[in-house]
């Protein structure tokens, strides 16, 4: 039998390795269109900003690797262009040597990944995206050649985010420019309203409903009018996924997202898709939504190795129990995170909101912080539906907590019985949840 899989970075080389793991007879080819394969896609902010040093840290394995240790094959610079779906076969464009070959598959496994949305106005040469290590070489090596002191980061979503810390803390001079006042819709508003004046107390320079109209050489001019040069920029405006490759026959969303079952089937027989690529289905509602986050890919990469292996043994395939898209962002001395569908969905439901800020842990203990939490459930099931917090320490644990209820769909009231890890530099004896659960009960 044979597996072909699209991509082998998150989604791709995980579902390759635990394959190989379930199954030492499977024959597993990988094509890769980019230089890397399986690199630490979330680190590579934090290389830039000198936090880690050892850029080897990133690189989890290579083609050399995967053939030796797990009898894999990689192909990088390898690009799917085309897929017959009847007859199961695939056109690859071998990018070095400028030749197309084709291959076949028992099983197809898509994990193309998205890529970044670019602006035909930022084509210059001082202008990155970041989205592989290619990219990331591209920038350390252009901040040190041409010794770059002044940046500015287009965008407001956490790579733009994590972009300005690591920048700033690395030394450079960092302005933040972002088309509304919305920075981190991830976030609730009432949080999120924390993030600009955050910002500027880090000395990072932003300005709000402004875009950039048009370069001239380093000099920037934003439709404000404002004129200002800067030595490199760095532009985040968001990703779409990498699907235009892939056959009419294999159905997708109107965001060109693909479309799989519980399973991680597509509707097409023996495809199965992954990762960013992919919409996914909210555990705890009804409602789907794609989610560009490492945690379901290297879920979705288990569950459909595992299902690879059922099937060849004619066992029933175990389903996926639905995201709840947590997810959270560190930016200089705070955390923001977040679960549950997004703020804007929350009017398809009779929702009941609770705020709470308390302190992390017990009020007297000396590494006390304010934490704000803000849960909202629906009033008639009183179901979690979404939470969003901020605060210094802390905010990792109870985001964790709620997001594990929420997988359970379990309701506010349920809040008042989690029972904390508490002594006094962890937790209070009625904790930020609690207290959630306790004020629900007014409603
Ligand atoms: C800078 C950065 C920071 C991040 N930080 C976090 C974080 O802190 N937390 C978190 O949860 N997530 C984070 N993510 C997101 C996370 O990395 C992705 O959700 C995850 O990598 C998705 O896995 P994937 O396999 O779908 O796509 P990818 O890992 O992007 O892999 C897709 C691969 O497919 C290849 N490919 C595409 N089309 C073809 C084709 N036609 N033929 C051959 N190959 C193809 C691409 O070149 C790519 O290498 C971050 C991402 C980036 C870029």
């Amino acid at each position: 039998m044979k597996v072909i899989i699209v991509g082998a970075v998150a989604g791709g080389a995980t579902v390759a390795s635990q394959l190989r793991r379930i199954n030492p007879n499977i024959e597993i080819t990988i094509y890769e269109k980019d230089r890397d394969m399986s690199f630490a896609n979330c680190g590579l902010p934090y290389y830039l900003g000198n936090v880690i040093e050892d850029r080897s840290s990133l690189v989890q394995s290579n083609p050399q690797q995967f053939l030796e240790n797990k009898n894999i094959t990689v192909h990088t610079y390898h690009e799917v262009t085309s897929i017959d779906t009847i007859k199961q076969t695939l056109t690859i464009h071998d990018i070095k040597n400028e030749k197309d070959i084709n291959d076949a598959y028992d099983y197809l496994i898509l994990s193309p990944g998205a890529k970044v949305v670019t602006l035909p106005q930022l084509n210059a040469p001082h202008v990155f995206s970041l989205r592989n290590l290619e990219d990331t070489d591209k920038i350390e090596a252009y901040i040190k050649k041409e010794n770059v002191q002044t940046t500015l980061v287009i965008g407001a979503g956490y790579i733009s985010l994590e972009m300005v810390e690591n920048l700033k803390i690395r030394g450079l001079d960092v302005t933040l420019v972002h088309r509304n006042q919305d920075l981190f819709k991830n976030a609730d508003k009432a949080i999120r309203k924390n993030i600009a004046p955050l910002l500027k107390e880090n000395g990072v320079h932003i300005q709000l409903d402004d875009e950039v109209k048009q370069l001239d050489g380093k000099k920037v001019i934003f439709k404000s009018g404002k004129i200002a040069s800067y030595d490199m920029i760095i532009s985040a405006i968001g990703i779409q996924p990498n699907t235009a490759f892939l056959p009419k026959q294999i159905e997708k969303t109107e965001s060109k997202h693909i479309k799989v079952n519980p399973f991680f089937q597509t509707n097409v027989q023996n495809i199965y898709a992954l990762g960013d690529a992919v919409e996914l289905s909210y555990a705890h509602v009804d409602l789907k939504t794609p989610l560009a986050l490492a945690w379901p890919a290297h879920r979705a990469a288990s569950l459909i190795a595992k299902n690879i292996d059922r099937n060849t043994k004619n066992q029933q395939p175990v389903p996926f129990v639905g995201i709840v898209g947590t997810s959270i962002l560190k930016l200089f001395d705070q955390t923001f995170a977040s679960v549950g569908i997004q703020e804007k969905d929350l009017d398809q439901f009779d929702v009941v909101t609770i705020e709470q800020t308390q302190k992390s842990n017990a009020g007297y203990m000396p590494n006390a912080q304010p934490i704000t939490l803000i849960v909202h459930f629906e009033k008639s099931s009183r179901k979690l539906l979404r939470a969003s917090a901020c605060g210094k320490h802390g905010v990792d644990k109870r985001i964790d907590i709620l997001s594990t209820l929420m997988k359970k769909s379990a309701t506010v009231d349920e809040l008042m019985d989690v029972e904390i890890a508490y002594s006094p530099p962890y937790a209070s004896p009625k904790d930020i949840i609690n207290m959630i659960g306790y004020k629900a009960q007014a409603y």
